[in-house]
């Protein structure tokens, strides 16, 4: 919790009161802010909106919840902007909002006030709350073509064989002019959004934030790379956000960086995904699941963005990405097993949306279990974090170095 700079606003406290009928939600600031307050459905959230604040609640804002208010989080989301994002138990309706100011010593105070409503109101007072709020992106959308991927049934070539590569596995040529190679590393989640948290509370955002920049540095040690965070500190991107780098900066190579948690304790380990239609197995599918929330998390309105594209083009070059992307696991998981554990199937499949740019070969990395007391101890030992850059460093020279042996 870094301390607020002297102009910047912050908030200090936040808390919640009232009954199952009518909920107010509060929060202490240090000065007056302009806001907007929304809701959204599925699930049943209310956003508030701000300018960049700096978050600094005391130990009484817990976020758990009272009355209609399940729970609330809150984070930077992107560059000056900041939400609270308030998990209702059901429909809502925001009642009034208003802003008090800071008198008598007292901080401004920003008051939410929720009642509680029927599912038919809500959808007309969402209805009419979109059409009225200026959408707002986290970042200009000029090219908004983030392609749904199409189905197509893949087969999924056992790890460790290692046969010549065929044309569809030897990497594409690099699409930059000075043939520099790039690659786009991705650490999961941040600011509003912490991801899975640990036995020791070790939260999922620092730990591959910290690795992803150690993964960078590493890289950053060849010249023929140039390597790209989608974010490089603690704030929160959609999944279509992180893709549209990968897309802008015509990446050769897309990792993931992620850490889950689950139930059984002893599940423990490393696995690369790849994107496809129908997942391999059922606990592959509940990940994806659980990734892809990170947007509701973070208050994304998904309402618009389930187009499906079905152009022949597009499916060819998704075919070929994905025959690329599995080649880059497998040569990923080759190098991850020598230094470190792996889960019982290291290369597995499902529909990660952050995986669909249809002509960028895109792999998810998840390090290891944060419910595992020995996988948590290793996400945060520096040690382990090198060896496992370092595995990866020598899975993406390898992955690179394909083409030019396919050329002699
Ligand atoms: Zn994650």
């Amino acid at each position: 919790m870094a301390p607020a700079h002297a102009e910047e606003v912050t908030a200090i406290a936040a808390r919640v009161a009232g009954d199952d009928g009518k909920t107010r939600f509060v929060a202490d600031l240090t000065r007056p802010v302009s806001y907007s307050v929304y809701v959204l459905p599925n699930p049943y959230r209310v956003m508030i909106d701000l300018p960049g604040v700096a978050f600094d609640l005391g130990p009484g804002s817990s976020g758990s919840g009272l009355g209609l208010v399940s729970a609330y989080r809150f984070g930077p989301l992107g560059k000056d902007r900041s939400r609270i994002v308030i998990d209702t138990t059901g429909p809502v309706l925001i009642a009034k909002s208003f802003l008090v100011k800071p008198e008598d010593g007292q901080p401004a105070r920003l008051v939410v006030d929720l009642v509680k409503t029927d599912e038919k109101t809500f959808r007309m007072a969402h209805e009419a709350d979109t059409a009225a709020r200026p959408q707002v992106p986290a970042e200009p959308e000029a090219d908004d073509t983030v392609q749904t991927a199409t189905a197509m049934p893949l087969p999924v070539p056992k790890p460790g064989t290692e046969a010549p590569p065929t044309a569809a596995e030897r990497p594409a040529p690099a699409k930059r002019a000075d043939g520099k190679r790039v690659i786009v590393i991705d650490p999961g989640h941040g600011g509003i959004d912490p991801g899975a948290i640990g036995i020791r509370r070790t939260k999922e955002k620092d730990v591959v934030l910290a690795f992803s920049r150690a993964l960078k540095d590493k890289l950053g040690a060849n010249k023929n790379y140039e390597v790209i965070l989608t974010r490089d500190d603690d704030t929160f991107l959609s999944l279509k956000q992180r893709v549209k780098v990968a897309r802008q900066n015509q990446a050769d190579l897309f990792i993931a960086v992620h850490a889950d948690t689950v139930r059984g304790a002893s599940v423990r380990g490393a696995t690369l995904y790849t994107v496809s239609e129908k997942a391999s197995d059922a606990e592959a599918e509940a990940l994806a699941q659980k990734e892809n929330r990170a947007d509701i998390i973070g208050g994304m309105d998904l309402g618009t963005e389930n187009e499906e594209v079905t152009d022949i083009l597009i499916e060819l070059a998704q075919r070929e990405t994905k025959n690329h992307s599995i080649f880059f696991a497998k040569k990923a998981a080759t190098q991850l097993q020598l230094v470190t554990h792996m889960t019982g199937k290291p290369t597995r499949s499902a529909g990660f949306v952050v995986l669909k740019a249809p002509d960028v070969p895109s792999v998810l990395l998840e390090l290891g279990y944060l419910s595992n007391k020995a996988d948590e101890a290793l996400l945060v030992s520096p040690k382990w974090q090198a060896q496992v850059t370092e595995a990866m460093a020598k899975a993406i020279d390898t992955y690179f170095a394909t083409e030019i042996a396919a050329r002699q």
